[in-house]
């Protein structure tokens, strides 16, 4: 089993060079956020405990999300776990449970960049892909390059959930960049810089050939 934490906040980019690395380098994506929105969507119990918190922007109880990214894994994996975990409790929780990141990667970013970055967002409601009107726009007026659908706006990404998320990440989510420094296994990126640019980056602190 091989575990890469891909930490940050809300809007850095992490779920957009989680599908690319992914891709490449023949790993799971496991985004939390995504497991849940799922789970809301279909309407089944743990999405409606879920979503009364992911309205607000506030974190999901661990146990919700702890059995939601379980269901998730298998022991021979080889995973990207993106916004997981997002407390030092989480954390805890993923080490008694055998599950010990090779590697984490912080991506860094101010809080403008992540929040210009966020209200530009859209996401296809059929295949989840993500666009920014601004910086990865689609190739027709917000419609998904696949899917010809129009893209939506996530309910979370209005500014004022936005500048919660950001609170949230701040007093709950940074303290795991201490921890995971001390562990020695944290790698920070300079997240500002363009898409490609990044996964280069990444591709080359993971030691994987860039074949793109
Ligand atoms: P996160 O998963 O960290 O919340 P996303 O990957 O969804 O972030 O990216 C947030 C928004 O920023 C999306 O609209 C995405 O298209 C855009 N984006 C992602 N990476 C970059 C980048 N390197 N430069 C500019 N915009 C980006
Ligand atoms: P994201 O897609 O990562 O931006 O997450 C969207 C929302 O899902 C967050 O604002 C939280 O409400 C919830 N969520 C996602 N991952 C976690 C997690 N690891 N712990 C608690 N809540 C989470």
């Amino acid at each position: 089993m091989e575990i890469l934490v891909f930490l940050g906040p809300p809007g850095a980019g992490k779920g957009t060079q989680a599908k690319r690395l992914a891709e490449i380098g023949g790993y799971t994506h496991l985004s939390t956020g995504d497991l849940l929105r799922e789970e809301v969507k279909r309407g089944t119990d743990l999405g409606r405990q879920a979503k009364s918190y992911m309205d607000k922007g506030e974190l999901v109880p661990d146990d919700l999300v702890i059995k939601i990214l379980i269901s998730n894994m298998s022991s021979d994996g080889k995973y990207i776990l993106d916004g997981f975990p997002r407390t030092i409790s989480q954390a805890e929780r993923m080490e008694e449970l055998g599950l010990r990141p090779e590697r984490v990667l912080l991506f860094n970013v101010p809080e403008e960049v992540a929040v210009e970055r966020i209200s530009y967002r859209r996401v296809c409601p059929k295949c989840g892909a993500v666009y920014h009107l601004k910086y990865m726009k689609p190739k027709e007026d917000e419609l998904c390059d696949r899917c010809k659908v129009k893209l939506i706006q996530r309910d979370d990404d209005r500014e004022e959930v936005v500048r919660n998320r950001y609170r949230v990440y701040l007093e709950k989510t940074a303290p795991l960049i201490k921890y995971y420094s001390d562990k020695g296994i944290l790698v920070e990126i300079d997240a500002t810089k363009g898409p490609d640019e990044i996964l280069s980056e990444l591709l080359k602190i993971l030691g994987i050939s860039d074949e793109r």
